[in-house]
């Protein structure tokens, strides 16, 4: 049996455009690794990966939205390829189609209101179609794409059997509420007439707002963005702190098995025999060979989307300070996004060849070999959530340089911090004079301390940020709203869920004591929240309460969980509507 049905508009590696496909893709790999049977369900797209695979019909149905009957399928992945059962959902009109949000021109689709409605109300479907005992125990929506589920499920008839089944709503990036006009409110399956409020934000239907109102619990990617939304969060600031008893920071992990410097595919030189200098001097050769940069001068890397939230805007002419002051550092960047930004970069590819130079693309193996041969990565965000490139860079021994925001507060401690546990350089203001000084730290650390950059690679490559370490927060949270999701095959998985043995045979990060005190430390760092245990004896919100003691399939139950396959999956992107 299915225990928690992760719900989502990405997954790795089937649908990608950024860091929600890589949690998701994730999570459920790791729950069912730890003998708790977790499985993702996402639209079938026309993609490529999508189509390489086999899938199986496991039900098919049609829901009504928008005046009309929209025949779908639920299809299975056929070799369980991925560890555990992916899902797509067929909706032929609606999905079948070449991107995940946007045309292959970049506009976003015109529809997405009624695909994401009737993709969400096939999802309850099909779930309807389960015998109660065999239904998951949690329903794990992810983003504004799948924000409704918790709201459908308490007040829409049609789906209101479901209701027992407690709602997780995860929030990978608050500034994309999904919010639309009253005009489509008649794409909305009929539902109680007092669940009107519900559903509206400033006169508009607001698929977030209603998720933080009726989900049983709500988390976010890292404490400190938690905390940010209820300062800032476009609007629904007062709800965030009205809701704040169901309200959870939990970090994401990375994907240890797919981001490992000693067996990753994707990169020319493997790390072998714990030699890093050698591992990040090879490395950079390739990188400076493809891009015409000298090795005696420091390689200053960005990877993402080239888009306001991530602060790139900042970099063209914090870059042109030092190429024209001469400095030696060397600068690249990966990615797409706004034109303007794309276009500076193209041009001062040409104007500073041997200084800088600009991949405008997106390219999942480089991405991987940047990590590789960087010396160091920088992330000037305005907003970061989460982030997941600080992570995998300093799993491959590439030293962060990030703003203060969000996750990348929580993951990076500066190195001039008086405990000496510093894993990155930060800044704090949003403005070119802040990151100046900072790259300007780090450019002169790398020229005239070798030994400190040698040991700070060291230690930030043995920082544990797999899974195992979060998927016990998201047990807790599970446990809070009544939901017990228990290991099947070993009661030992307990206490953070350890990873079978072949995933922990390929990764370095389990053993050194020093590690889990690095570890500890992130856990510890900023708690703006209330502490965790104060959390564990929060109140349930009242009528999930009620629920909870009515109908919760019993934790006793056996879950017939198929063995799924230990093969490790592939590698490779997000972006929302
Ligand atoms: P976000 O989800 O906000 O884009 P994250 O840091 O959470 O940011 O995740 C970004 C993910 O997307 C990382 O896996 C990163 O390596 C990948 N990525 C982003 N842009 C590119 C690109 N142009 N080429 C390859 N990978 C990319």
């Amino acid at each position: 049996m299915i225990q928690v049905l992760h719900i989502s508009a990405e997954c790795y590696p089937a649908a990608k455009t950024g860091g929600l496909a890589d949690v998701v893709g994730s999570l459920p790999k790791y729950f069912t690794d730890a003998g708790m049977l977790s499985a993702a369900i996402i639209p079938k797209y026309s993609l490529k990966w999508i189509h390489s695979r086999d899938w199986v019909t496991v039900y098919s149905g049609s829901v009504w939205v928008n005046w009309r009957e929209r025949r779908f399928s639920v299809q299975q992945e056929a070799g369980n390829t991925l560890g555990y059962p992916l899902f797509v959902v067929d909706i032929p009109g609606l999905y079948d189609r070449p991107g995940i949000y946007n045309d292959p021109s970049g506009a976003p689709y015109s529809d997405e209101v009624e695909r994401y409605i009737t993709f969400q109300q096939a999802v309850l479907d099909w779930l309807l179609s389960f015998p109660w005992q065999e239904r998951p125990r949690v329903l794990h929506c992810h983003d504004h794409h799948t924000a409704l589920i918790p709201w459908m499920v308490k007040y829409c008839p049609a789906y209101q059997q479901l209701a027992p089944i407690p709602t997780v709503f995860t929030i990978h990036n608050g500034q994309y509420q999904g919010a639309f006009s009253w005009t489509n409110g008649h794409l909305l399956p009929p539902y109680e007439a007092a669940a009107r409020w519900v559903l509206d934000w400033n006169g508009a239907v607001n698929p977030m707002a209603a998720a933080i109102k009726t989900a049983w619990a709500v988390t976010t990617v890292s404490e400190t963005y938690l905390y940010e939304l209820h300062q800032n969060s476009l609007g629904l600031e007062q709800l965030f702190r009205d809701e704040w008893r169901k309200e959870w920071g939990i970090i994401n992990g990375i994907d240890a098995a797919v981001w490992d410097p000693a067996v990753d595919p994707m990169i020319q030189h493997r790390l072998e025999n714990d030699d890093i200098q050698q591992f990040k001097a090879k490395n950079k050769q390739a990188l400076c060979e493809w891009f015409g940069f000298p090795a005696d001068a420091p390689l200053i890397s960005y990877i993402g989307r080239m888009v306001g939230e991530k602060g790139v805007d900042l970099l063209p002419d914090t870059y042109r300070r030092f190429i024209y002051s001469g400095t030696k550092a060397c600068f690249l960047v990966l990615g797409t996004g706004e034109p303007w930004t794309q276009n500076q970069f193209r041009a001062m590819a040409h104007q500073f060849p041997g200084r800088f130079n600009a991949v405008i693309d997106y390219n999942e193996a480089l991405s991987h070999q940047i990590y590789a041969g960087s010396d160091f990565l920088i992330m000037p965000s305005r907003v970061e959530p989460c982030g997941l490139n600080q992570m995998y860079a300093m799993r491959y021994g590439t030293i962060p340089i990030v703003r203060s925001i969000g996750g990348l507060k929580d993951t990076v401690p500066d190195i001039g911090e008086p405990d000496g546990q510093g894993r990155g350089i930060r800044f704090d203001q949003f403005s070119m004079d802040d990151a100046v000084y900072a790259l300007h730290r780090a450019i002169s650390m790398w020229h005239s301390e070798p030994d400190v950059v040698a040991a700070l690679r060291r230690r930030i490559m043995a920082v544990d940020f797999s899974w195992e370490q979060t998927i016990g927060k998201y047990r807790k949270v599970y446990r809070s709203i009544g939901a017990h999701i228990d290991p099947v095959l070993e009661p030992a998985a307990e206490k953070t869920g350890p990873a079978p043995a072949s995933r922990k045979a390929a990764k370095p990060t389990e053993k050194p004591a020093k590690k889990a005190v690095l570890t500890e430390k992130t856990a510890a760092k900023p708690a703006k929240k209330p502490a965790e245990t104060e959390k564990s004896a929060t109140p349930i919100p009242p009528a999930a309460q009620k629920e909870k003691t009515k109908k919760l399939p019993a934790k006793t139950r056996p879950a017939a969980a198929p063995a799924p396959k230990k093969t490790g999956p592939k590698s490779d992107s997000r972006k929302k509507t």
